[in-house]
């Protein structure tokens, strides 16, 4: 990932029966990817073998033949080795500033296989980390991804680490933190509980380690405040760090939902200062979300009047306000609890802030996870409607959805509104079923009545803090219906298409940011961004496709991530800072099989790892039945061989 790049060594990919054309100079491309599966996302030309790009857009579609014009002195030619091309992916709902800022100091359980692996990697973490560091794990996992099923005790994070505070986030539900947290919190038995939130405590009245959001998560965020935060030198290395590891898997673009603890124009700094610069390797759309509860209109205010949506570049543009326009309209999506019922009468200020943004022609998105909270904004806009303002031409749209109603649908139809989807649910499914049962499951979202009637629909993952990043992850839950653990949500009914999927998450993208005509698909004068893949998305088993990446990542023809035979290719970052950070070692997503230092174990050791993962779901199984909390009965061998 680092170190000095020898850029002549690495200029072109060996490539037969290609060679340059005379006189082709300004004809010729920047660079060329050819031996492709380009699915282009076209329907005008769905597939083709190579691409050319010149000046970041791209300039011709082909075969390998008709390209070899392009081929000057100076281009760069990729050979795709037969590999699969699609346009570059767009997360339309990722937490991506604020992420960066705080990448390089987290430790990424995304994508770890075992609780014993999740917490070795801790307990190595815990070796490297200097006196008044924390240890955080914020996000992009849930035990069902575990083979052990469960998460971690507070006790086994004391002993993983006995003095660096650990802070360990399970999706907006709740927190475990060490003993050395609690101490570094300054939580005690005095510690009154936040608003929303629950300190438990034991039976001696001294706070347990976990934290509760009940339903509020600022109990946990307000807790992860209180760690140490990294200068701007290491916030701009991690931010670099953050969007190579979003290329890693094809990602080309994203549009950020703002959210909580994210100032503006403070927090955007970074970001700004690397668009400046010329170094964000991802397109990134912003919104602007008020912070302070009961100056959200005189913020909205001062935003509008300093700027519109679409301002900016092709790199870093202002796409409006949202994901929260108040605080009072928000809900929260903690489905391990009852749905909160929002205040009476929030309404008021709500009209306020959506009749000045439609008068100021700003688009938003707005957070909302039930039909309740939906039917109530939907009322306010149908008010808006009756005086001109709805559909007025803005982009708008609501995030999540998880359980609106088709009558909803409906009426954001009418509205001129759109969606943004993510996968919460391939990380949060189990809890909702469990809560909501099957029928309630089979659609949350319907995101197949979404696009029945038409609506636009984009694809995200809600990135980092409850879902991992990894949009394949989110793919995968949109064509199969199945958590992380595998547990299968919903029917064939609100399936998607691979191809279908994939437009979600290329040209949905573009569609939220009004550059549908230039982004999401590849096409003569769109954007020269793609991912080669790393395995066939079309035809790869459903349950192969979470272990896709890219093997080499172009933005505006540039080449922002390369592995494989690629290797050496992307452009040079520094190194991650400081050097004790949890992704200097282990970098972001776990991909299977991955081990520190990338030492990939042999057959033996792999079982062994299998075995130890197993005995300890076992003992962890009569450890509970101890308790009294689970059936007494071993499962059932069903071997035939063992039948008799
Ligand atoms: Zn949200």
């Amino acid at each position: 990932m680092t170190g000095a790049k020898t850029p002549d060594a690495t200029a072109s990919m060996p490539v037969s029966g290609v060679l340059p054309a005379p006189n082709a100079d300004r004809s010729a491309a920047d660079l060329l990817v050819r031996n492709a599966k380009v699915f282009t996302g076209d329907a005008g030309r769905p597939e083709a073998r190579a691409v050319a790009i010149r000046d970041g857009r791209v300039v011709a579609l082909g075969d390998d033949h008709d390209l070899a014009r392009f081929v000057g002195p100076a281009t760069r030619i990729v050979d795709a080795l037969g590999r699969r091309v699609v346009p570059g992916l767009n997360d339309s709902h990722l937490h991506v500033i604020r992420g960066g800022l705080n990448y390089v100091l987290e430790l990424r359980w995304d994508g770890v296989r075992s609780l014993r692996h999740a917490l070795a990697m801790l307990r190595d973490q815990a070796d490297r980390t200097p006196k008044g560091q924390w240890i955080r794990v914020v996000g992009g996992w849930t035990a069902e991804q575990f083979a052990e099923r469960r998460m971690p005790t507070v006790a086994e994070l004391n002993a993983a680490a006995p003095d660096t505070p650990v802070f360990v986030l399970h999706l907006y539900q709740s927190a475990l933190m060490n003993r050395a947290a609690v101490r570094a919190a300054g939580y005690t038995r005095e510690t009154p509980d936040p608003r929303g939130g629950q300190i438990v405590r034991g039976r001696d009245g001294e706070p347990t380690g976990v934290l509760l959001a009940a339903p509020s998560a600022l109990i946990l965020y307000s807790t992860l405040a209180k760690a140490p935060a990294l200068d701007a030198a290491d916030k701009r290395t991690s931010t670099r760090h953050f969007l190579r590891e979003l290329n890693r898997f094809g990602l080309t673009s994203a549009v950020d939902a703002a959210g909580g603890f994210q100032n503006f124009p403070d927090n955007y700094a970074t970001v700004m200062d690397l668009a400046r610069s010329g170094e964000l390797s991802l397109r990134i759309a912003y919104h602007l979300f008020p912070q302070t509860a009961g100056q959200e209109i005189a913020d909205l205010k001062r935003w509008t009047e300093m700027a519109e949506p679409g301002d900016g570049d092709e790199w870093l543009r202002l796409n409006g306000a949202g994901e929260n326009l108040t605080w009072a309209a928000a809900d929260f999506e903690n489905f391990s609890e009852p749905r909160p019922e929002l205040a009476e009468g929030y309404e008021g200020e709500f009209e306020q802030a959506v009749r000045l943004l439609m008068e100021k022609g700003w688009g938003f998105r707005l957070h909302a996870t039930y039909d309740e909270t939906i039917r109530r904004d939907l009322a306010v806009f149908e008010k808006l409607a009756a005086e001109g303002l709805f559909p007025g031409g803005n982009r708008w749209l609501f995030d999540h959805a998880e359980t609106v109603s088709a009558d909803s649908l409906d009426r954001i139809a009418a509205l001129g509104g759109a969606l943004s989807v993510q996968n919460r649910m391939s990380f949060q499914g189990k809890a909702f079923l469990d809560r909501y049962g099957a029928e309630a499951t089979a659609h949350a979202p319907p995101v197949r009545a979404m696009l029945d009637r038409g609506l636009t629909v984009a694809a995200g993952t809600d990135a980092t803090r409850v879902s991992s990043y990894n949009p394949w992850v989110s793919l995968h839950w949109l064509v199969t219906g199945r958590t992380v653990g595998g547990t299968m949500l919903h029917p064939a009914a609100n399936l998607l298409s691979r191809e279908t999927a994939l437009g979600l998450y290329t040209r949905g993208g573009a569609q939220l940011t009004g550059e549908q005509d230039v982004k999401g698909i590849l096409r003569e004068g769109c954007y020269g961004d793609l991912a080669i893949l790393s395995d066939d998305y079309f035809t790869v088993p459903p349950s192969a496709i979470p272990d896709i990446e890219s093997v080499l990542t172009i933005v505006g023809g540039r080449i922002v991530y390369a592995s494989a035979e690629y290797e050496g290719l992307d452009e040079a970052l520094p190194p991650v800072s400081p050097p004790w950070a949890p992704v200097a070692r282990f970098g972001g997503y776990q991909a299977r099989g991955q081990l520190p230092g990338d030492q990939r174990p042999d057959g033996a050791e792999q079982a062994l790892r299998v075995a130890e993962a197993v005995a300890e779901s076992e003992q962890h199984r009569q450890w509970r039945v101890a308790r009294g909390a689970g059936p007494d009965t071993p499962p059932p061998l069903l071997d035939p061989c063992f039948a008799h």
